[in-house]
C-alpha cells in the first residue's frame, strides 16, 4: 500500500467512524423520540378506557339523569325537552308537505305527496344546500333569508307529480336541529346554538317566528306546522314504516337522541295536559356530563377552547365535529413533546379542526398493507410527507382509540334509554321489540364506528335482551319524518272528536 492509499485509508476509516458515531447518536436519539410516542399512545389509551363496567356506570348514569330531567325544568344536564309531539304518523297522512332540515354542515330542502294508507310517500324530492361559513358566525336575520331564498327557489321547481289541494297553504315540517325551548308543537325558542354555530343575541329567539319573517320578506307563502329537530324527524319518519320503534339516536356532526316515554312518567308535565298516551322526548343528550366519562386532557382542552366551554361534553367525546379534532389533538402533543413528526412541528397540524373525522375514518379503514391512505392523507391535509409506516401504524391505533371510545359511550347511552323504559331485561310473556331508528353520516359512512357500537350495545344487554332489540338505519328519515309531522298536524287536519 503507498502512502497516499494508507492516508486515505486512514481519512475514509475516520469518515466512517463518524457517520457511525452519528448513526448511534441518530438512533438513540430516534429510538428515545420514539419511546415517548408510544408513552402517549399508551397514556391516550389508558385514559379513553371505556372497560364494560364503566360503560355500565356511564349507561346507569344516563338513566338517572334522564329521570332528574324529566322530574323538573333543569333538574338535569339532559334537558328532556317535551316535544309535544304526541301523535306519530299513522300512515294515513295526506298531502303535499314540505320539509327543511338545517342543523348541520348542510340544510336540505325537501317536498313529499302523501297518499295515506295505500298510497304512503307517492313521490318525494329533495335538495341540499350547503351553509356559507360565515353565516353560521353572522346574525340570525342573513342566516334565516338565506335558507327561505333557497326554500322558495325549490318551490318554485314544484311540477308533476305535487298537488296542493285547492284553496290550501303550503305547509312546512322545520327540523332545527339545536336545542329549542318547544311551547307547541310548531312553536319553540332557542337555547342556544352548537355544532360551530355561533350567532350573537339569538338566545331565546322564537324560531319558527324567525323563519317566518324571513318568508314573508321574499313573499313566500309558507306555514310552518311543526318544529321538530332531526332526532324527533328521524322517530317519526322511522314510526312510520315501523310501529315497534321506540327510539332515535343521531350520530353526525352532533349527537342527540329522542324517544316516546308515557305521558304519566313526566312530573314536569303535570299540570300542562293531563292527557294519558304517549310522548316524545327530545333528550339533547349531546349535553350529558357524568364523572364516568373517560374524558382526557386532549378532551379537556379540546372544550375549553370550543365554542361553548363546558358544554355538550357527551357530544364532545362522540360526534363527528369532533372525533378529527381529538385526533389532531394528540398527534400535535406527539409532534412538540417527542418530535413524531421530525424536528418541527408541521405548521397545517396546529390549525384546529384542519382533520375531519372524514379524513380519520379514511385512515382508520386503510386496508392497504403499507397504509397508503394513511400516506396520502397526512400528505395532502397535513402536508406532512415520509411518513414510514411504523408511524403510519401508530396513527391508525390512534383513530381506533378515539373513535371506538365514541361508539362505546354512545351504545352506553342507548343502554341508558332502554333502562329507563325497562326494555333491557327479559319480561316473561313480553316478546316485544325495540327497534332504535339510527341516522347520520357519521353512523352511516364511519363502519367502524358503527359496527363497534352495535357489538358494544350486543355486550352490555347480553343474549336475550339483544334479540329483542334492533338498530335500523333510517337513511335521512328526518326530513321524511317533519314533512309528515307538518301533516299529522296540519292546520287543515280535521278536529277529532274525543
Ligand atoms: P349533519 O349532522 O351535519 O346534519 P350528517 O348527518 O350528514 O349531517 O353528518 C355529517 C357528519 O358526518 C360530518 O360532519 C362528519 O362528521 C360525519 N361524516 C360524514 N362522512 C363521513 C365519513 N365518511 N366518515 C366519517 N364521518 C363522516
Ligand atoms: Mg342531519
Amino acid at each position: 500500500m503507498g502512502k497516499v492509499a494508507v492516508g486515505t485509508a486512514v481519512v475514509c476509516a475516520a469518515a466512517a467512524c463518524a457517520a457511525a458515531a452519528l448513526l448511534v447518536r441518530h438512533q438513540m436519539r430516534s429510538s428515545g423520540r420514539w419511546a415517548k410516542v408510544m408513552a402517549i399512545l399508551k397514556d391516550f389509551e389508558e385514559k379513553s378506557g371505556t372497560p364494560i363496567a364503566k360503560l355500565k356506570q356511564v349507561a346507569d348514569a344516563m338513566t338517572v339523569e334522564m329521570h332528574a330531567g324529566l322530574a323538573s325544568e333543569g333538574g338535569s344536564k339532559l334537558k328532556m325537552i317535551i316535544s309535544y309531539v304526541d301523535n306519530l304518523p299513522t300512515g294515513d297522512e295526506k298531502g303535499l308537505f314540505y320539509a327543511l332540515d338545517l342543523g348541520g354542515t348542510n340544510f336540505r330542502v325537501l317536498r313529499v305527496q302523501l297518499g295515506g294508507k295505500e298510497g304512503s310517500v307517492a313521490k318525494q324530492e329533495f335538495e341540499e344546500v350547503s351553509i356559507p361559513p360565515h353565516l353560521m358566525t353572522g346574525t340570525s336575520e342573513a342566516l334565516f333569508d338565506y335558507i327561505a331564498d333557497a326554500l322558495a327557489r325549490f318551490v318554485a321547481t314544484e311540477g308533476e307529480g305535487f298537488h296542493l289541494s285547492p284553496g290550501r297553504q303550503r305547509e312546512l315540517g322545520f327540523t332545527f336541529s339545536f336545542p329549542v325551548r318547544q311551547t307547541s308543537i310548531a312553536s319553540g325558542t332557542l337555547i342556544k346554538w352548537t355544532k360551530g354555530f355561533s350567532i350573537e343575541d339569538t338566545v331565546g329567539q322564537d324560531v319558527v317566528g324567525e323563519l317566518t319573517k324571513a318568508m314573508e320578506r321574499i313573499g313566500l307563502d309558507m306555514r310552518v306546522s311543526a318544529l321538530v329537530n332531526d332526532t324527533i324527524g328521524t322517530l317519526a319518519g322511522g314510526r312510520y314504516s315501523n310501529q315497534d320503534v321506540i327510539a332515535a339516536v343521531i350520530l353526525g356532526t352532533g349527537t342527540n337522541a329522542a324517544y316516546v316515554e308515557r305521558a304519566h312518567a313526566i312530573p314536569k308535565w303535570h299540570g300542562l295536559l293531563p292527557k294519558s298516551g304517549d310522548m316524545v322526548i327530545n333528550m339533547e343528550w349531546g349535553n350529558f356530563r357524568s364523572s364516568h366519562l373517560p374524558l382526557t386532557e386532549y378532551d379537556q382542552a379540546l372544550d375549553a377552547e370550543s365554542l361553548n366551554p363546558g358544554e355538550q361534553i357527551f357530544e364532545k367525546l362522540i360526534s363527528g365535529m369532533y372525533l378529527g379534532e381529538i385526533l389532531r389533538r394528540v398527534l400535535c402533543k406527539m409532534a412538540e413533546e417527542a418530535a413524531f413528526f421530525g424536528d418541527t412541528v408541521p405548521p397545517k397540524l396546529k390549525i384546529p379542526f384542519i382533520l375531519r373525522t372524514p379524513h380519520m375514518s379514511a385512515m382508520h379503514h386503510d386496508t392497504s398493507p403499507d397504509l397508503r391512505v394513511v400516506g396520502s392523507k397526512l400528505k395532502d391535509i397535513l402536508e406532512i410527507s415520509n411518513t414510514s409506516l411504523k408511524m403510519r401504524k401508530v396513527i391508525v391505533q390512534l383513530c381506533e382509540i378515539t373513535a371506538s371510545r365514541g361508539a362505546q359511550l354512545a351504545a352506553a347511552g342507548v343502554v341508558g334509554i332502554l333502562k329507563k323504559l325497562g326494555k333491557d331485561t327479559v319480561k316473561d310473556g313480553e316478546n316485544q321489540r325495540s327497534v332504535i331508528a339510527m341516522d347520520g353520516g357519521l353512523f352511516e359512512h364511519y363502519t367502524k364506528f358503527s359496527v363497534c357500537m352495535e357489538a358494544t350495545l350486543r355486550e352490555l344487554l347480553g343474549g336475550e335482551v339483544s334479540e329483542n332489540v334492533v338498530i335500523e338505519h333510517s337513511n335521512d328519515g328526518s326530513g321524511i319524518g317533519a314533512a309528515l309531522l307538518a301533516a299529522s298536524h296540519s292546520q287543515y287536519a280535521e278536529v277529532e272528536e274525543p
